[in-house]
């Protein structure tokens, strides 16, 4: 069996091998292993998967532009990945009548994620989308190139996008907009979605235990002070609900 793994349309990393249908031999022990991807039962819509990105990729799909996605339909992609729970909007959060219709918006989001891991150059995808960027820096540490958006939806923040030399993007996520203040946390009553972003949560609360990490989700649990289990949930470091569940007290935590 060769062990070619293509890199990832989206972000370039080695995928996994996707294995479907009954689990045989040691596939349960090389998926947890980090060698395959496990699909289930029924065939998978490609032959690889990446874990950073959680998604099926189909190499035969990449092209190059131009992208039909509009700055419009990325928002509606980003905002279907806010939902929380049944499917809601973040609690509080008022959005453009045009926004409102939940079948538009999965259907744009299908759309949206489809041309998101087949469309290269990313950065430029991004640019051709989001308009050119409105900050440009590199991360010494990681090697990365930043780009940094404005979209309508978020003012006060940007949407920050980390890609690596070939423009393959690494990482995506939202940050303040220099000299737009952080909001004062002092206690979780002052948390709202929106209102902040995982590292000010974190500064003001402490770190966190993580509950799960993917790329561009995070859930953390804290204490309210009544000894109330607090579930924050972010989706690219912007916090976007706040589930305080008095029947899991801190105790039951493992
Ligand atoms: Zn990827």
């Amino acid at each position: 069996m060769s062990d070619f793994r293509p890199g990832c349309t989206r972000c370039g990393r080695t995928t996994l091998p996707v294995h479907w249908g009954f689990p045989a031999g040691d596939a349960f022990e090389a998926e947890e292993r980090g060698e395959i991807h496990l699909a289930g039962c029924e065939p998978p819509p490609a032959a690889w998967w990446c874990e950073p990105c959680q998604a099926y990729i189909d190499t035969s799909a990449a092209r190059p532009g131009p992208t039909t996605v509009g700055l419009a339909d990325f928002e509606q992609y980003l905002l279907r990945d806010m939902y929380m729970l049944e499917c809601k909007d973040p609690d509080g959060v008022s959005l453009p009548d045009a926004y409102l219709d939940l079948t538009a918006r999965r259907q744009t989001w299908q759309r949206v994620r489809d041309e998101m891991f087949s469309v290269l150059p990313a950065f430029e995808t991004m640019a051709e989308i989001l308009g050119p960027p409105v900050h440009e820096s590199v991360a010494e540490a990681e090697g990365l190139r930043l780009h940094a958006f404005s979209l309508p939806l978020w003012p006060g923040y940007w949407f920050e996008v980390a890609g690596d030399d070939r423009g393959h993007v690494v990482h995506e996520r939202f940050v303040r907009v220099p000299g737009h203040p952080s909001p004062r946390l002092e206690t979780v009553s002052d948390l709202r979605p929106w209102n902040a972003l995982l590292p000010e949560v974190e500064a003001a609360f402490g770190p966190l235990p993580r509950n799960f990490i993917q790329q561009f989700y995070r859930g953390l649990v804290t204490n309210d002070g009544q000894g109330r289990r607090v579930e924050l949930y972010f989706c690219r470091d912007l916090l976007k609900a706040i589930v305080i569940d008095p029947e899991r007290p801190m105790e039951a935590l493992e």
